[in-house]
């Protein structure tokens, strides 16, 4: 859409902060509307690994890759942040056939990728008690993490400062147009209308249901999700570890941040969209993030919290304009970490030249067509 001057970007998580700082640096006039606050979805609790070694498709991975790499610049800019990190990543598993085929299929795709006996993680990997290892685990010196809260303050203090409009509290926004014509603009919550060229739908979770409101179908499979954070504590760990029962990574001030999936059948978000978690999990999980770590300290919990995670439901992302309601982008995706920044590259570079990008080509919302099961 050359000579679009003036874009909405509905979400006020990494995708639509990355999005809107994007097209501001390209000239355009920028609004950015979210439900709430900036940070209040998905984004405000994530464990946030940035990785490509999960095998994925090739398109995928190479997605990953670039996102992965707009990080490494985005840490060479700033070096020392204490929020963003590249220690690589420690995985294991107690079935070594999995960890095997997970490091060949990390080989055959370029991934930095090792296998390590249990006795050379201490020097390789501090932080972690060797003797809760299985003889074998697979190392990805090439994997990092970021804390997206910090991550997301910093792009909205850019968006601010260089004339980027943000309208906090806009309630469940809707865009105007569709039924056959392109997008005009975006009514918030309350009902007021602000027109545009262009709008961005990067509501998480919430992105199939506003997509919907258009006509569209995107299969949705976001599903709950919990991330804690612990006091303060000596801990020495510098990687992300992904083991049968953490997924772990220092966080900024001295923490940890923690989650994992054997115990959201005890999440429940009640009828009035209020969460609920079971509070032996917290000490469940601290006590096994004691027990992987060297000396095993004490952990305590500080903060819960749970929520939706946004899944499209063939696991892959979508990034595009919809054909339907032309002047609409969405970007949903799960691991909207790893891709918070390039997918808001590449969106936004769509947006200001008019031309598709090749990278986003697999992952446009049209390949959900009639017919399309999970
Ligand atoms: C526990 C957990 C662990 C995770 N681990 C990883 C990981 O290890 N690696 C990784 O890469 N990713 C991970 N993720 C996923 C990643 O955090 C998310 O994909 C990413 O934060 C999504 O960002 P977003 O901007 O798309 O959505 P969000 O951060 O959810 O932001 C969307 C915003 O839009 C607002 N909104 C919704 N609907 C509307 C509407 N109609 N009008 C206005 N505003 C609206 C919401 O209130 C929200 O603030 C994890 C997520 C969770 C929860």
């Amino acid at each position: 859409m050359e000579g679009t001057r003036q874009v909405a970007v509905v979400g006020g998580g990494v995708l639509g902060l990355s999005t809107a700082v994007q097209l501001l640096r390209g000239g355009a006039e920028v609004l950015l509307l979210t439900e709430t606050e900036v940070g209040s979805g998905a984004s405000g609790r994530s464990l946030s690994w940035l990785n490509a070694g999960g095998g994925y498709s090739d398109p995928y991975f190479r997605l990953r890759m670039a996102g992965i790499d707009r990080y490494r610049t985005l840490l060479a800019r700033n070096p020392g942040v204490d929020w963003l990190a590249f220690d690589g990543g420690l995985y294991w598993d107690d079935d070594p056939f999995t960890v095997i085929e997970r490091h060949n299929e990390q080989s055959r795709q370029g991934y930095d990728a090792r296998m390590l006996d249990r006795d050379d993680v201490p020097a390789e990997v501090p932080g972690v008690d060797p003797g809760v290892l299985p003889h074998r685990v697979l190392v990805n010196p090439g994997e990092g993490w970021v804390s997206l809260p910090h991550l997301v303050r910093r792009l909205a203090e850019e968006f601010t400062l260089g004339g980027g409009v943000l309208i906090e509290h806009a309630g469940l926004c809707t865009v105007v147009g569709g039924d056959g014509a392109p997008a005009r603009g975006v009514r918030t919550g309350t009902g007021e209308e602000y027109p545009a060229d262009a709008v961005v739908l990067a509501c998480g979770a919430g992105t199939p249901a506003v997509v919907g409101q258009l006509g569209v179908e995107l299969p949705n499979a976001s599903d709950k999700a919990m991330l804690l954070i612990s006091a303060p504590l000596e801990h020495g760990l510098r990687a992300v570890l992904n083991t049968p029962r953490i997924s772990l990574r220092p966080h900024p001030g001295g923490r940890l941040a923690m989650d994992h999936t054997w115990y959201l059948d005890r999440v429940v978000q009640r009828p009035n969209h209020s969460w609920d978690a079971d509070p032996a999990v917290m000490a469940e999980l601290a006590a096994e993030a004691s027990r992987v770590l060297a000396g095993n300290p004490q952990v305590v919990v500080e903060s819960w919290q749970p929520g939706l995670k946004p899944v499209p439901a063939d696991g892959e992302p979508v990034f595009g304009e919809l054909q339907a309601v032309r002047g609409c982008w969405v970007a949903f995706t799960h691991s909207g970490a790893t891709l918070g920044l390039i997918g808001g590259e590449l969106v936004a570079d769509e947006i200001l030249t008019g031309r598709r990008h090749p990278l986003l080509e697999p992952f446009r919302p049209e390949r959900f067509g009639f017919g399309w099961e999970s």
